[in-house]
């Protein structure tokens, strides 16, 4: 064992070498002139390697310097200096260290030597570090990090507390862990401390806690027992995650799943391969699967085989990313019975986008199909009833014709043999009543071919300002109160079509114009080239009709309500005019202001003649 001499006399020996520190003796130029066991563990030198070599084998390049200086300012001023530094170990590791060097004199009191104890601070330096981590990632979490006594007052609060919970660090330590706590749940601070009495640890409690605000958030909460240096609890730390998203996403897929459950109609979720990833409880009852015997089979399960092939139509609907909206089919249950239903199926996609499978809402259309036949039945019963109805008319209205005619010529040959009687007018009144019957049953006659599809056309050609000039002038002899004026196209308008009927159009639609103008007045019919088409048009200052009635008017025994006591009608003329005109390839229309007058409208195409 060498010692420094100076520093160790033969009693201190014992002492110096059972050190675990390293001490070492310098002499003023930097030899090592001692070396302990403590240094050659330190180091990793044997004191034969040390002795005598300068002491920067021991001290990093960078520091060399500053160690130099050190010394110097030692040598010079007698004193004792500790300081933290490092020192290299033989290996090459640079550690850190705590060094007191003190100076040896000789008797006159001049510094000779100097002496170096080393004393590893790794232990010591690493706590530290330690704890500076630990502060570090507790201030830096995102979780609230809280300490308290176990009498439940805070000691220490985060950052992440802060923004969590509002209360900023002065405002939460020495307070009462209950300012967070709602008053609901403070019977929870009681279990939780009792268990961290006990040395327990709560991990993950879902709760909820509240802000400074008031306002409640969920809070996931680990809570630990805090032990001091002898093991003894004296505190708790809390650890608490905001899952208020979480929560939200878990009661949002809460309701969906309630809402699935709930529906009416059957949901049920498949993979791109086919196999049932869920069943709801209307699948249950819809299709006599319960989910357990569903999922994870193949949905082909429910689908007739003659219908197996809609699954691939289906299925690559889907793959492309495209909906099945409301397809109409069939499906069979467990016991092999078929039921309609309507059937929706939508692509499930996963986060990244991409189908991964298909949900389908199934609708049960059993009623909805029964409905449809029953109105198909009801509508073949009226048209049969219709049919029946109109040969009905048709063979009464032929009927009547018979006795009329023989009235109408019977009345002609009273009227000749009366001539000069006074009584001549009740003849003309007869006859007058004879017409009107006589329109009547050749408007139910035309009616009756119309509905049997059996309106046929005399075609031959006229010329169409001739025809309204004549119909205009002659409808103007049964009337005083009014003035008829007609305005004709200034050139010549052939139409090819059937004479009589147009003629029955002209008569319905200036008589309606008389008729629906009580009070008189003009009334203007003109024919006009319009847009390669022929116009002709009535125009009256009567009592005008409703708007609510103008798409309707030329509907079969369509009358406006209310005009059947001041007008008599059978509300049968404009629609045969319409079936005419339609018939002819032409268009009619009216337009109207009640108490103002109406005019009504009718287009021909003008023959392809010269003209
Ligand atoms: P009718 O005149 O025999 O009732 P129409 O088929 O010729 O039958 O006319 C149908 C309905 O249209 C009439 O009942 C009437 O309410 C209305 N109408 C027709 N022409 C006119 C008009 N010029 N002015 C007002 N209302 C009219």
């Amino acid at each position: 064992m060498q010692l420094v001499t100076g520093i160790a006399g033969a009693g201190t020996s014992s002492i110096v070498d059972s050190s675990s520190d390293a001490i070492i003796g310098l002499k003023l130029n930097g030899e090592i002139s001692g070396w302990n066991d403590g240094a050659s563990s330190i180091f990793g030198y044997s004191a034969e390697e040390a002795l005598g070599k300068n002491i920067d084998i021991i001290i990093p390049a960078d520091i060399l310097q500053q160690e130099i200086n050190i010394l110097k300012d030692l040598a010079s001023r007698e004193n004792t200096r500790t300081y933290d530094t490092a020192r290299k170990k033989k290996s090459g590791e640079v550690i850190p260290v705590q060094v007191t060097l003190s100076t040896v004199m000789d008797v006159k009191g001049k510094v000779t030597r100097i002496s170096k104890l080393v004393r590893e601070i790794t232990t010591n330096k690493s706590n530290e570090e330690k704890q500076s981590m630990l502060a570090s990632i507790v201030d830096s979490s995102d979780d609230a990090i809280i300490s308290k006594t176990l009498d439940g007052l805070i000691t220490s609060w985060n950052s992440a507390a802060q923004k969590m919970f509002g209360f900023s660090e002065e405002e939460a330590i020495g307070k009462h862990i209950s300012i967070i706590i709602p008053e609901d749940r403070l019977e929870e601070e009681a279990v939780i401390i009792e268990n961290v009495r006990q040395g327990k640890k709560i991990d993950h409690i879902e709760t909820v806690r509240c802000t400074k605000n008031g306002d409640r958030i969920s809070i996931s909460l680990t809570v630990s027992p805090i032990k001091n240096a002898n093991g003894e609890i004296i505190g708790a730390s809390k650890v608490a995650k905001d899952i208020s998203d979480k929560r939200t996403a878990e009661e949002k897929q809460a309701i969906l799943a309630a809402i699935v459950n709930s529906s009416d109609d059957a949901i049920i979720s498949k993979t791109l391969q086919g196999i049932i990833t869920s069943w709801n409880h209307s699948a249950e009852k819809m299709f006599g699967y319960s989910e357990h015997e569903a999922i994870g089979k193949h949905i082909s399960i429910i689908i007739p085989q003659e219908r197996i092939q809609e699954e691939t139509m289906i299925i690559d609907s889907i793959r492309s990313g495209k909906k099945i909206d409301h397809f109409e089919t069939v499906r069979c249950r467990k016991d092999g019975s078929k039921i309609n239903i309507s059937l929706t199926v939508s692509p499930v996609k996963n986060s990244r986008g991409e189908i991964i499978g298909a949900s389908k809402v199934a609708r049960d259309i059993t009623d909805k199909i029964e409905a449809e036949k029953k109105r198909q039945l009801y509508i073949e019963k009226l048209q049969e009833l219709n049919v029946f109805k109109d040969e009905f008319m048709a063979m009464a209205s032929h009927e009547l014709k018979t006795p009329l005619t023989v009235i109408s010529v019977n009345l002609e040959i009273l009227k000749m043999k009366m001539e000069g009687d006074s009584n001549l007018s009740f003849i003309d009144k007869t006859e007058t009543q004879v017409k009107k019957f006589n329109d009547l049953i050749n408007n139910l006659l035309n009616v009756s071919k119309i509905n049997a599809g059996r309106m046929e056309l005399d075609l031959s050609h006229f010329e169409l300002n001739t025809l309204v000039r004549e119909i205009a002038a002659d409808l103007q002899l049964t009337t005083h109160q009014h003035q008829i004026n007609f305005e004709p196209d200034k050139n010549i308008c052939i139409v090819e079509g059937d004479y009589r009927k147009i003629c029955q159009v002209m008569i319905n639609i200036i008589t309606n114009a008389i008729k629906y103008s009580p009070n008189g007045g003009k009334i203007a019919v003109k024919v006009k080239r319009h847009d390669g088409q022929l116009l002709v048009s009535c125009s009256d200052n009567g009592i005008g009709i409703p708007e609510k009635d103008l798409e309707n008017i030329f509907t079969r025994f369509y009358r406006v309500s209310g005009i059947a006591s001041s007008f008599s009608g059978s509300g049968i003329g404009l629609y045969i005019s319409s079936e005419i005109i339609k018939e002819h390839g032409g268009r009619i229309w009216v337009e109207s202001t009640p108490g103002k007058g109406s005019t009504f409208y009718f287009t021909l195409i003008p023959a392809k003649v010269p003209q």
